[in-house]
């Protein structure tokens, strides 16, 4: 198993559709861009016109998908979900946005994977709603311009910076989604129990969401694991002990870090005396590639106050020494 895949959805997640909010109310933390959305989703609604183009950004397992989701819902339009990756050629593309109907939504999750030739096609359509096509090749080949419905683009992306300025900028309204606090993991903890019928006491579902790196996809996968040892330990209700004891089996630690986290941050301890050491050698000492470590490993512990990043590299901060129990270097940096 690939762990920085795992961070990433797995066939797991997409069969638990109903854990997912319905609706803007229902959608636990995130409020500033909740109370955005709400009124740019109302004045479309009041105009009958289309939502202007949505980005969202932020790491995975926040929440972006289902926020699409539900904005279709809220505006009353059809939903169509793709991804970057899987649109491989321009008429890929050019067969979705034919079919779209007035303001619907049209959600392309990892968007900055898009190839270069996909995403020309994309900047006609976002912003005169036509598509210009090349049929043919050679000197016979000619272009045609097809109108298309006026559809919103909902984007998704672990970073905004990891897309070309020209799409970057046809999106009228960024979205950034940030880390959720352990009172909104506790309620969405709580919720997840609630749905999967699940029993668990306060202190239960508390130590669930403290060890949940900020993630609602973590704390519901958490969650399922933390049931199934409870089922196989008899117990009728998750408490704290319980739930301790199953994430410790499954290498969560207190704080929330697992394997992949440990390795990260012992490799920059012991390799490279705490740091500072640059992105690439660190990528390359653990055979990862440098935009994995950077859009799923590091934003958690970078909010965790384990690692900062400097001019000369990253540079691991006392916390990080005392979490994995090893000695603070006496270094000035450190
Ligand atoms: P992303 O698209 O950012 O990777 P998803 O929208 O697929 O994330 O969300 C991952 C999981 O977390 C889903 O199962 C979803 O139901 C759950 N989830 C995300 N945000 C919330 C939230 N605010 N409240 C409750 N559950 C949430």
């Amino acid at each position: 198993s690939n762990p920085i895949r795992e961070r990433e959805k797995t066939p797991e997640d997409a069969i638990d559709t109903h854990l997912r909010p319905q609706r803007l109310e229902e959608f636990i933390g995130q409020s500033k861009a909740k109370q955005n959305l709400r009124i740019f989703i109302e004045a479309a609604k009041a105009r009958g016109e289309a939502l202007d183009h949505v980005l969202f950004a932020g790491p995975p397992g926040l929440g972006k998908t289902t926020l699409a989701q539900i904005m279709s819902r809220e505006l009353g339009v059809n939903f169509k979900a793709t991804s970057g990756p899987i649109i491989a050629k321009a008429g890929d593309l050019a067969a979705l946005l034919t079919n779209l109907e007035e303001r619907d939504v049209l959600f392309i999750d990892e968007i900055h994977r898009l190839n270069p030739a996909v995403e020309e096609v994309l900047y006609p359509a976002m912003e005169d709603f036509q598509l210009d096509l090349i049929i043919g090749e050679g000197p016979a080949a000619r272009s045609v311009k097809i109108d298309l419905a006026r559809f919103t683009l909902v984007g998704a992306t672990t970073r905004t910076g990891l897309l070309t300025t020209p799409l970057r900028d046809r999106f009228g309204i960024p979205v950034r989604l940030d880390f959720y606090n352990q009172d909104e993991l506790l309620e969405i903890v709580k919720r997840g129990a609630r749905v999967m019928q699940i029993g668990i006491a306060e202190e239960g579902a508390l130590e669930i969401a403290r060890r949940a790196r900020g993630t609602p996809r973590i704390a519901g996968r958490l969650l399922r694991r933390v049931r199934d040892f409870a089922a196989v330990a008899r117990a009728a209700i998750i408490d704290a002990k319980l739930a301790d004891k199953a994430l410790s089996a499954l290498d969560v630690d207190s704080r929330g870090l697992d394997s992949l986290d440990h390795r990260y941050l012992t490799c920059i301890a012991l390799n490279f005396g705490g740091g500072p050491v640059g992105i690439d050698t660190i990528a390359a000492s653990l055979s990862e590639s440098r935009d994995a470590l950077e859009d799923i490993v590091e934003p958690y512990l970078l909010q965790l106050g384990f690692l900062n990043r400097t001019p000369r590299g990253r540079l691991l901060t006392p916390h990080a020494f005392r979490h994995l129990g090893l000695a603070i270097p006496q270094r000035p940096e450190i």
